[in-house]
């Protein structure tokens, strides 16, 4: 073992040193910048075994150490990695991204400086429709004549609203009065500070299918250029024991175990009375939770049990 009282060095990951202060482009005029980082993989084994140095185990045990601390929710040693982010997002995304309030924040003030003059413009083909099944989704586009006029009219909407913006600085309209009617598109800017247990989560909910799709790219851009680069065995473990893993009810271990060993009217009664199905005169359909757990069925490659007709 090492002196106790050795110079310790700070900790330096050559691929983050790399892209450190580079602007990440992310949608037309968004990005994400690294501005700082603290800790990496070693940091978390460090805490976790609070020792010091390189230590003394190897990358196997600390690769486990990792995948321990992940599947046990052991979160507060992933909390000894921090990042600092500058980044430039649209201002509806950015009333999302502002939810996490586990993150230390600075933004942009339109009361003090002028608005960022820039807004978030849709090519024709990114127009998406109304998800019937999902009311926060998307899903499928609109035909290209109309993905061209609606191109067309946010184009004339956004030039209106700078335009009236623009007008009441140069009659002298205070900032933050001026500002009221930007549209919901426009860029802001902020440095975003957040340790690694709370980023992942973050993450977890930002890249799921079900958050926007363009706050899922600023999610990609984080993860894919920062996070899988900069601890790479949390990560791993992380895309293992959070993002890909599946989470089973008690209930849906019981209906699964029924399905398994063939007690199937049990198993529909249990999907009935659990609240996974309902009766529609003689049809039985799958509640929202029902239909939830028919994805993890189909994950698992087992068959969705309530196609039958009674
Ligand atoms: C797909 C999607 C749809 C959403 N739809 C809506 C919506 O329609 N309307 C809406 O208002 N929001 C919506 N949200 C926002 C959501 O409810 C959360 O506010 C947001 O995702 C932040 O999550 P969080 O609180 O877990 O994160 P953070 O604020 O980063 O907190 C992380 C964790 O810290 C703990 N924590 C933080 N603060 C506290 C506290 N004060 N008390 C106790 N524990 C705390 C919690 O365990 C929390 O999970 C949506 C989010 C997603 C991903």
């Amino acid at each position: 073992m090492s002196d106790v009282k050795e110079r310790l060095d700070r900790v330096r990951v050559p691929e983050l040193e790399e892209i450190l202060g580079e602007a990440l482009p992310v949608l037309d005029d968004g990005f994400v910048r690294l501005i700082d980082y603290m800790g990496c993989d070693d940091s978390i084994v460090q805490a976790a075994r609070v020792s010091y140095g390189k230590g003394t185990k190897t990358i196997s045990d600390d690769r486990g150490l990792i995948r321990y601390l992940m599947r046990h929710r052991h979160t507060t040693p992933f909390e000894m990695c921090e990042v600092k982010l500058h980044v430039r997002v649209p201002m509806d995304l950015w009333r999302q991204w502002i939810r996490h309030r586990t993150a230390n924040v600075n933004e942009y003030s339109t009361r003090y400086s002028i608005a960022i003059d820039r807004a978030k413009t849709t090519q024709p083909d990114e127009w998406r429709l109304q998800s019937d099944i999902n009311r926060q989704g998307s899903e499928g586009g609109v035909d290209p004549e109309t993905g061209s006029r609606l191109t067309s009219r946010e184009t004339e909407a956004q030039a209106l609203m700078k335009e009236v913006y623009e007008e009441r600085l140069d009659l002298g309209v205070a900032r933050e009065q001026a500002r009221k009617d930007l549209p919901l598109s426009t860029y802001t800017e902020a440095y975003w500070k957040i340790d690694l247990h709370n980023l992942l989560h973050f993450l977890a909910l930002r890249m799921d299918e079900k958050a926007q799709l363009e706050i899922r790219e600023y999610a990609k851009t984080i993860s894919n250029r920062i996070v899988k680069k900069w601890v790479p065995m949390a990560w791993e473990a992380f895309m293992d024991y959070r993002f890909g893993s599946i989470m089973l009810s008690s209930d849906e271990i019981e209906i699964l175990s029924l399905i398994h060993t063939g007690q199937n009217k049990s198993a529909d009664q249990m999907l009935l009375e659990a609240g996974f199905t309902v009766k529609d005169g003689s049809t039985v359909k799958p509640t929202l939770e029902g239909r939830e757990f028919a994805g993890k069925l189909e994950r698992l490659g087992l068959e969705i049990p309530w196609e039958t007709e009674e």
